[in-house]
């Protein structure tokens, strides 16, 4: 079976993935089994630019068909900060929980009904010859007073999703993969793979 190479690091995001690409006519590898060592910097001013350099650069490296995304959060009151530097607000080096506690400050006076947000996820699928899909995906929310639950990663503690009455950090994975801004993406994805797989 051809092979497609997942670019990213993050643990918490490749879990997700291989879930989500259950049943994909490809082999999953990583930039780890590839012995990928080089890293991309996320230096493009949008989700889509940072998806797209991340799976071109990893494709043409490996000769492989790569997969990348580009997600983040962005909330309403805030003018859609963090978005594109959602990992990095509150300095390069913080933790997951700083970065929550460095919003929660920001938002300290909003009321309830001005905490909307969104998580936006896009995908990059990119070939070795530079051939590009893009796939998005969103999921709604609201900016919790106080984080809650011990699942998922990053925000997902204060993101609230009124229509379960939990937060993201409260959801099993399964559950998170059904309605999740990165759920939304994959299954795009996966109907772009399930064509090139052909
Ligand atoms: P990147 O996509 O690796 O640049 O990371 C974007 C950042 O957005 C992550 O480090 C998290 O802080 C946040 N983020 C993206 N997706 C999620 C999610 O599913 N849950 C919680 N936080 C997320």
């Amino acid at each position: 079976m051809k092979r497609l190479l997942l670019g990213t690091d993050n643990q918490a995001k490749l879990r997700e993935y291989r879930g989500l690409l259950l049943g994909i006519p490809f082999v999953i590898t990583t930039l780890r089994d590839e012995g990928i060592e080089a890293r991309v910097k996320e230096s493009g001013t949008t989700m889509e630019e940072n998806a797209t350099m991340k799976a071109t650069t990893y494709a043409t490296m490996s000769g492989l068909l790569t997969l990348a995304d580009d997600s983040g959060l962005e909330v309403d009151a805030l003018g859609g900060e963090p978005g594109v530097l959602s990992a990095r607000y509150a300095g390069d080096f913080a933790s997951d929980r700083e970065r929550i506690d460095y919003l929660l400050a920001r938002m300290e006076r909003v009321p309830w009904e001005r905490r909307g947000a969104r998580f936006r996820c896009i995908i990059a699928i990119a070939s070795p010859s530079d051939d590009v899909e893009l796939c998005q995906g969103e999921c709604q929310g609201v900016i919790a007073f106080d984080p809650k639950g011990g699942n998922g990663f990053g925000y997902d503690p204060v993101f609230y999703l009124p229509d379960l009455g939990r937060t993201m950090a409260e959801l099993t994975m399964e559950e998170k993969n059904r309605i999740s801004h990165r759920g939304m993406a994959a299954w795009r994805a996966r109907q772009v793979l399930g064509q090139l797989g052909r």
